[in-house]
């Protein structure tokens, strides 16, 4: 859930370069055509189309981020000089991998291409996404090097108003224009999983008692929102306007039940 400058080395150089050795000259307009629409339609699923390899072909291609994934110029995506506040893609603070935004079963001619190769943490880039690359149409991933929208808040925690149960899920803001919000739903809705989850959790548990090292005993409504906004802007000056802490934060602040029932729960901890 960030925006994303595009890789030193995008555009058509490295197809140009392959297409030079032995028996790829052939490949090398279609190849070429399929990046061309790749960018015209800005990576989206429901505009690309697969190019149309079959058999050799599509196996020579698929195999290239085999043996080019862990080069220099595509680590560099996976782990540039400046790190990542938190994943680019899911605001975790997990390790680092990368993802094909149209996965390259089904589109091979992209498994190498920069503009195709997002960063993202491993659970991003396993588990809970698994094979899924768009949702029910038009619902879709962000793509951090198109959708330049994306550097700006996204989404929050909702709680359900049984607090003492804590049941919750992200969702997107709901002020976003209605298009992006479906868009942003699926997207955290897919890739926040059974680890942010258990982030939340950890989050929700020892909040009173840290609020009431800061605040002290009985702190008013007001007072317990001043000291979230702070650890809000906090967190995204740290983790980045869309990490988890963020979201939680901006779910917590949203929601007048959840600081009624914070500023409850200060009031009976132990003196
Ligand atoms: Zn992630």
């Amino acid at each position: 859930m960030k925006f994303l400058p595009f890789p030193a080395d995008a555009g058509d150089a490295i197809i140009v370069k392959q297409c030079r050795k032995p028996g790829w000259a052939a490949r090398e307009a279609q190849w070429l055509a399929a990046a061309a629409n790749y960018r015209r339609f800005r990576g989206n699923p429901w505009r690309v189309r697969p190019a149309g390899f079959t058999g050799a072909d599509a196996e020579a291609l698929f195999a290239l981020y085999d043996t080019r994934g862990a080069s220099g110029p595509i680590n560099r995506i996976r782990r540039p000089a400046v790190p990542f506040k938190s994943c680019p893609m899911c605001g975790s603070l997990g390790g680092r991998s990368l993802d094909h935004a149209l996965p390259r079963q089904r589109f091979p001619e992209f498994s190498i291409l920069r503009e195709n190769l997002v960063p993202a943490c491993e659970s991003c880039n396993s588990g809970e996404k698994g094979t899924t690359y768009r949702g029910t149409w038009p619902a879709r991933f962000i793509h951090p090097y198109y959708d330049r929208w994306a550097s700006r808040a996204l989404w929050r925690v909702e709680f359900d108003p049984d607090l003492d149960v804590l049941q919750f899920g992200p969702a997107a803001l709901p002020h976003l224009p209605r298009g992006r919000r479906r868009i942003v739903d699926f997207h955290v809705k897919t890739l926040l999983g059974k680890d942010w989850r258990d982030s939340v959790r950890r989050e929700w548990s020892p909040l009173p008692a840290k609020l009431r090292r800061r605040l002290g005993p009985n702190p008013t409504a007001e007072e317990v929102r001043t000291e979230l906004e702070i650890r809000l802007q906090d967190a995204a000056d740290t983790y980045g306007i869309n990490s988890w802490d963020a979201g939680f934060l901006r779910g917590a602040l949203a929601d007048p039940l959840v600081i009624e029932k914070l500023v409850e729960r200060i009031n009976s901890l132990p003196a």
